[in-house]
């Protein structure tokens, strides 16, 4: 099967414009590796860590302190062939989103804290303490990258330090399946924002099935529906997806920068 490459990527549900052009060198970057012939899982991971990278955003180097001051990260990755991989509150590893990206082919799917800091150190995965950056207020900057490469294969990768002001053991919606992202073989989608939220809608997940569903024209309509129907009260909330064919797209109650390239 031949398919029109594609990726969509968001900055977080609420920074706004100012963060478009740190997102438009990973969503190039993205591009540029799949017109080389990388997979999507490929393009999917180099681009989030360049967002990782990028003290700006909250996810790998600019991940915020939890309450006590620590800098504990999550990630996840999940492919449109079955695998997923994610890490959770994870220390010391200013790119998780490589060690989630390690998992896909294990007969685990996830780690969590210390424990997979120390599955880390046996894969290679440099250990080194993360920055982070004070919490932020208002609405956060976590990244979300998805990917579809010329088999047609999706990828979504997704990152973050968390929201502000949580605990260490806190679990957010980001390295959740179903919660902060969903792959199926017609359909990616990633969200941001309040990950309590996210995770009591299982918004990823049911904002995919209605994608799918007869009841619904675009990738649009699927997620206003879950902002509108699933989302309670003001949290801020952002999503993007992609499916098998076309462009990928991005909406949300707050100022969510997102970019997305397709193919010629
Ligand atoms: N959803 C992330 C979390 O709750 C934060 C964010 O997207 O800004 O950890």
């Amino acid at each position: 099967m031949t398919a029109k490459m594609a990726v969509v990527a968001h900055g977080g549900a609420g920074p706004g414009p100012e963060r478009q052009s740190n997102l438009q060198a990973a969503v190039d970057a993205a591009s540029r590796l799949l017109v080389s012939g990388a997979s999507a899982v490929e393009a999917a991971v180099e681009a989030c860590v360049i967002l990782e990278d990028d003290p700006v955003f909250n996810a790998g180097t600019g991940g915020v302190f939890r309450i006590d001051g620590s800098v504990l990260l999550d990630a996840s990755i999940q492919t449109s062939d079955g695998r997923v991989g994610f890490v959770i509150a994870m220390p010391d590893t200013p790119n998780p989103i490589k060690v989630a990206a390690d998992l896909l082919d294990e007969n685990i799917n996830g780690l969590a804290g210390e424990g997979a800091r120390i599955w880390a150190d046996e894969r290679g995965h440099p250990k080194r303490e993360v920055e982070g950056r004070a919490p932020i207020e208002g609405d956060g900057d976590t990244v979300g990258v998805i990917v579809r490469d010329s088999t047609g294969s999706m990828a979504c990768a997704t990152s973050t330090g968390g929201c502000s002001h949580r605990p260490p053991g806190r679990v957010g919606d980001v390295p959740l399946p179903g919660s902060g992202f969903w792959v199926n073989e017609r359909i990616a989608v990633a969200a941001t924002g309040e990950g309590e939220e996210i995770t009591r809608a299982l918004l990823s997940y049911r904002v995919g099935e209605m994608a799918d569903s007869d009841e619904c024209h675009s990738l649009e309509d699927a997620m206003k529906w879950g902002l509108e129907k699933l989302i309670q009260g003001k949290a801020p909330v952002g999503l993007i997806a992609i499916s098998s064919v076309g462009p990928g797209a991005g909406l949300s109650n707050t100022e969510m920068p997102w970019a997305s390239w397709i193919e010629d």
